[in-house]
């Protein structure tokens, strides 16, 4: 008899890569398939920097291979603390935990917050692990509406209208996955303020934080000192080193009202002992090295956004937001095609060898009709890409 899973994990889904095991099926074929699924820079030619590497490779040379303290090397708790004070956010590096990337911060802040009668506020549409890992522990994950007609911007009145007895705390992830979304000054002021009135707390996404097209990309802590807020950054995205899976956790609290939470993750950061040392090393260079790499990438980006913007909007049944911020857009597919959007991604798959991602699965509601495109390959790669797209939905109209 062969053991199953536990119920807990049988339901979990990550669409981003699960489309990569359809796209594998149609290159063993012999195809070659335009991936602009997964939001890695380096494997579109936005390599590591080269003082960030040097970091890493200097840490291996010198020896660096112990385990930390679970909360991370004092120097980058150091950087983090100094790093979000720059940015308006008064923490101490006692704030700061190093973690696995986001994601394991996430995993870890959620585990600590969430029982299994617990409710949490995520965007809709929301990159899937806050809604996944949610679930994992056994709570609910709930979205509020993003409004495309607005830029995508948060329905605050949805968002009030949700928070109940059971919400712990509202994710809020600006500049956003995936729809590409800078929320304004205002909005996440007041965000801050329906978790300051409901005495639940703000865990703040920030990982692409420095990868704006316009205006910068605020961050909700700075924005009100009373309201307390985890923050959540690393090295994958703005630094282009996804592989080196280092990033952090800042709890900013000065009242200790979620004191207990931080506790319940440094218990977890010591039973997994420590995020990788060398790659602590890296994220330190990069926080206090030349940071002149950014904007340079934002403006290559920029390029690639306004291109694959204007090919969409072109194609009769297909119309895209303009994103402010990140690398990706969510473009909706007119229902008028017939085609419902995880159709849609797998038939582009086939007849196009073209890798999207489904918008269902960033939000049964709130993605469906959409797909997310990652606008982080070369123009000329975009360009082919989008117009085999465009050639397919001529033929279903
Ligand atoms: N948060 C968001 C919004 C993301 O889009 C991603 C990756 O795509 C992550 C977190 C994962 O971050 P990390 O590589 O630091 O685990």
């Amino acid at each position: 008899m062969p053991l199953l899973s536990s119920s807990r994990v049988r339901s979990m889904s990550y669409a981003i890569r699960e489309v990569v095991e359809h796209a594998r099926v149609i290159e063993r074929q012999g195809h070659e398939v335009i991936r602009l699924n997964i939001g890695d820079p380096v494997v579109f030619g936005f390599p590591t920097p080269k003082h960030v590497s040097d970091a890493f490779i200097k840490a291996i040379r010198e020896g660096r291979s112990n385990y930390t303290d679970s909360e991370g090397i004092p120097e980058l708790r150091e950087a983090v603390a100094h790093t979000e004070r720059r940015k308006g956010v008064d923490v101490s590096p006692d704030d700061v935990i190093a973690t696995t990337g986001v994601t394991e911060g996430l995993e870890m802040v959620l585990a600590a917050t969430l029982d299994e009668s617990s409710e949490i506020l995520v965007p809709g549409p929301a990159y899937p692990a806050y809604i996944e890992y949610a679930k994992l522990f056994g709570a609910r994950p709930v979205a509020y509406r993003t409004v495309e007609q607005e830029g995508w911007r948060p329905d605050l009145d949805d968002l009030r209208k949700k928070v109940g007895p059971s919400t712990k705390s509202i994710v809020v992830c600006s500049p956003n996955n995936p729809t590409g979304a800078v929320y304004s000054r205002r909005d996440l002021t007041e965000i801050m303020d329906i978790a300051g009135e409901n005495k639940i707390f703000v865990m703040t996404d920030e990982i692409y934080d420095r990868i704006t097209y316009g205006e910068e990309a605020a961050g909700p802590a700075a924005l009100n000192a009373d309201v307390p807020a985890v923050i959540f950054n690393g090295l994958s995205k703005v630094y282009s080193s996804p592989g080196w899976r280092v990033g952090y956790v800042v709890f900013r609290d000065p009242e200790g009202i979620i004191a207990d939470i931080k506790e319940g993750v440094l218990k977890q950061a010591r039973a997994r002992l420590c995020a990788n040392t060398v790659a602590q090393y890296g994220l330190l260079a990069a926080l206090e090295g030349p940071q002149d790499q950014i904007p340079k990438m934002c403006k290559r980006l920029e390029r690639r956004r306004d291109l694959a913007v204007d090919m969409i909007n072109d194609i009769d049944g297909l119309s895209v937001v303009r994103p402010s911020g990140s690398f990706y857009m969510f473009p909706r597919i007119d229902p008028a095609l017939g085609i419902d959007d995880k159709q849609f991604v797998l038939d582009v798959l086939q007849n196009c060898h073209v890798l999207l991602v489904h918008g269902t699965g960033f939000h049964e509601t709130y993605g469906k009709d959409h797909f997310r495109l990652v606008f982080l390959a070369p123009e000329e790669t975009l360009r082919e890409a989008i117009s085999r797209i465009g050639r397919f939905v001529s033929g279903l109209a």
